[in-house]
């Protein structure tokens, strides 16, 4: 079977064979949140396109460190380097010290990624963890000539870089029209030119967030931490860098100047990013009211939702699009993938209750490959999807007798859906509510006791009987009535 990986590399613009510097190691490093709010679905989909790349590549054997960082330092509110610190700001509004607010949001991510059934990654450092090898990176950057000291601060100096290197390779813009998008400032004397970013803020009296630097109290750029961090936990040169595409420019961009400028070289192979998701075909926005966060999705508490959605059907639902495609949120959307989550969630339990037949009138081993292939193809989850869902309608014949498998293919069909369901694409069945799991419990007790009521009928009293002390031992008494029995939890 071929199990080569193909990636679309964002950097070359087109599919590469996906090869790692050391065989069957793969270092890669994804741009985590800004911990200063609630994860919203905008965090949702950068987490679960490169989850799914982390379990298919441990699939294939890789031994993977996956390092997704915290941002809880240095990230502005204009996202460039004129607005507050987006922590410190939330700080000052609470009245709690930064590190109470990057405390508070991070371990709300990390229980919402848990919901959504997205694999802890290998390291998640923190920017302030990393003040030092910040100040690294900036001096190495110094030293190679494309940055300067001004008032305290140190910025980029994108127009010497753009005269030895290609500034905007990454994202497709020209030096020469992003004079005409950036805009002049308060504060801009400071910059050689409009177009540099800061490597190291200086902290004016009532910044919170500052730390000692060879120039003077501050904090580190936005950018900087991404390049440090990756560095010095995956080397100067490694396999796979993602994000979402918004990322693409300034911050990515920026992140190969600093590289290049740092170490002399590119340190990526394989970049990678996820599209965006909008709302009812809106850009999402906290201005536009559609800015949902994961909780209130799970728990229906938007006013745009007709109800809540499982974190497995948000999941499900992702992974139905290619990364690459815009992915638009909609009751009617979700309450399909619900659906079509479900259909595929019960072939996948009905799996394993199959009964091998000598021979085999279905086609497993072609299953298998079209599986591999969609997966190595950039990791097509929509078209994975679409040939799990082919195999559903073979499980359920093979269900109803209509066609049959041997046990060699049995086997081969139970791995497959393992594999794929459940370790690859990560899915589990919805947790159950207390209510709905109460209910079950009614309906499986009406039965137990329909079979012992049949038991009596037949006067097969041992059967009667040991199903009412078996049930007893587990705390259950069944009490005998004119018209049939009844059940009571005891303890
Ligand atoms: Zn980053």
């Amino acid at each position: 079977m071929d199990k080569k990986l193909y990636l679309y590399n964002t950097l070359s613009r087109k599919k590469e064979e996906f090869k790692p510097i050391n065989p069957g190691r793969v270092g890669m490093y994804v741009c985590g949140p800004t911990v200063y709010g609630d994860a919203h679905l905008g965090h949702g989909r950068p987490a679960i396109t490169f989850d799914l790349l982390f379990r298919y590549l441990q699939h294939l054997d890789y031994k993977v460190r996956y390092v997704r960082n915290i941002t809880d330092v240095g990230h502005l509110t204009d996202d460039g380097d004129q607005g507050e610190d987006k922590i410190g700001k939330k700080a000052k509004l609470e009245q709690l010290e930064p590190m109470e607010v990057v405390q508070r949001y991070k371990l709300r991510y990390q229980r919402n990624m848990s919901q959504l059934n997205v694999l802890s990654p290998s390291i998640e450092p923190t920017a302030s963890g990393h003040i030092i090898e910040q100040i690294e990176t900036i001096k190495a950057i110094l030293d190679a000539g494309y940055a300067y000291e001004s008032r305290g601060s140190v910025y980029f100096d994108v127009e010497k870089y753009a005269k030895d290197h290609d500034y905007g390779k990454l994202s497709g813009r020209k030096i020469e029209d992003l004079y005409s998008t950036t805009r002049e400032l308060d504060g801009q004397q400071e910059k050689r030119s409009s177009l540099d970013f800061a490597l190291w803020k200086n902290a004016s009296p009532e910044h919170i967030m500052r730390w000692p630097s060879p120039w003077g109290d501050g904090f580190p750029g936005w950018h900087t931490e991404c390049t440090a961090m990756s560095c010095k936990y995956l080397g100067s040169q490694f396999d796979i860098h993602g994000g979402g595409m918004d990322l693409l420019f300034p911050h990515h961009e920026a992140e190969i100047a600093q590289s290049v400028a740092a170490h002399g070289h590119e340190t990526v192979n394989y970049w990678m990013h996820n599209n965006l998701v909008t709302i009812n075909g809106q850009k999402m926005g906290k201005s536009l009211g559609n800015f949902i966060n994961l909780d209130e999705l799970f728990e229906g508490t938007h006013k745009l939702l007709e109800r809540p959605y499982g974190p497995m059907t948000i999941r499900f639902f992702i992974l139905q699009a290619h990364y690459r495609s815009p992915l638009d949120f909609s009751n009617e959307a979700l309450q399909a993938a619900e659906k079509g989550m479900d259909r595929l969630m019960k072939a996948t339990a009905l799996v394993s209750a199959l009964k091998a037949s000598d021979e085999s009138t279905v086609d497993v081993s072609s299953l298998q490959e079209k599986c591999y292939a969609a997966m190595n193809d950039d990791l097509n989850s929509p078209i994975l999807i679409a040939h799990l869902f082919d195999g559903v309608k073979m499980i359920n014949s093979i269900n109803d007798g209509k066609a049959s498998i041997n046990a060699a293919d049995l086997k081969i069909l139970q791995d497959l859906y393992q594999q794929f369901v459940y370790d690859i694409l990560g899915l589990q069945g919805e947790q159950q509510s207390n209510e709905s799991s109460s209910d079950a419990m009614d309906d499986v007790m009406q039965l137990l006791l329909t079979l012992r009521q049949d038991a009596k009928t037949n006067k097969d009293w041992s059967t009667a009987d040991k199903i009412r002390d078996e049930l007893k031992a587990m705390g259950i008494e069944v009490k005998d009535t004119k018209d049939g029995a009844t059940w009571e939890l005891k303890n």
